[in-house]
């Protein structure tokens, strides 16, 4: 099976279904902290019944594949949250209506102060703008930053100076959820190991962690191995970029070169 298709994708959903993993949207996982004293104390070797996975989704582009991904899911029974950015490579009316009619969440993918090149009232008012633009198809609840590598700037540090909360905001994935009970993967760098060429999507300190415990994987059989082993933790949160999983071949081909040679620039990076 070739690595980051489709039916990878799939299949990769049936292990940790059968492995027991129950599917939590960002939303309903931040609200079950709150609410639910049985999911947070949940501990990375907990039973089984304490199963809990997050798909996250950042649409950086190419919404029609966030379309497929979302179909696969939904096959599944399976609620995803995705994230679009306000650009329009993502912020694609009739690709983000589709996947809210499927029951996933819709969340804001921000990159506001890059766009704002640090003018903070500025990005602020960015921000409130292009969130109120999503609220127009979905209730949207949380928001998660868009890493731009390639900018010098790191949207999440608009939340020093504004709160998303006044917003109606009730999570942002990296700074409201406790890591140490959450493991993160993350398909950045078209690897589940890319922590080695991200710039901003990773979770520093606990994955020095993970790293010591051997758990990381590079590709999705390894991944799905460890799934169907009980190797992976308890709960997880797995972000993927739908426009990288394709059946077909040219786009696959593309994705392959181009995050190649992208890993071998943002390793420089880092
Ligand atoms: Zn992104």
């Amino acid at each position: 099976m070739r690595d980051f298709s489709l039916l990878q994708y799939r299949s990769l959903l049936l292990d940790l279904q059968q492995a027991g993993y129950r599917f939590f949207t960002v939303a309903q996982y931040a609200r079950s902290v709150d609410d639910a004293p049985n999911v947070s104390s949940c501990l990375p070797a907990a039973p089984d019944a304490c199963r809990t996975a997050i798909l996250r989704h950042d649409v950086d582009l190419l919404p029609e594949n966030s379309v497929r991904t979302a179909q696969i899911e939904h096959d599944l029974g399976i609620r995803a949250t995705y994230y679009f950015r306000i650009v329009p490579e993502s912020n694609r009316p009739e690709c983000i209506r589709r996947i809210a009619a499927m029951g996933h969440e819709i969340g804001y993918h921000y990159e506001d102060l890059s766009t704002a090149r640090g003018n903070l009232s500025e990005a602020w008012r960015f921000f409130s703008d292009n969130l109120a633009w999503f609220r127009t198809f979905y209730p949207v609840e949380t928001v998660c930053m868009h890493g731009a590598p390639r900018s010098g700037f790191d949207s999440r540090d608009l939340w020093k100076h504004y709160d998303y909360r006044s917003l109606g905001i009730i999570a942002e994935p990296y700074l409201d959820f406790d890591y140490s009970r959450l493991f993160y993967l993350t398909d950045t760098g078209r690897r589940w190991d890319g922590y080695k060429v991200s710039v901003r999507d990773k979770i520093p300190v606990w994955q020095d962690r993970w790293n010591e415990a051997a758990l990381t994987w590079h590709t999705t059989s390894q991944l799905a191995a460890a799934v169907r082993s009980g190797r992976l933790p308890a709960q997880v949160l797995v972000t993927t970029h739908p426009q990288r999983w394709t059946d077909s071949f040219v786009p696959w081909m593309r994705e392959l070169l181009l995050q190649n040679a992208k890993n071998i620039v943002k390793r420089l990076l880092v």
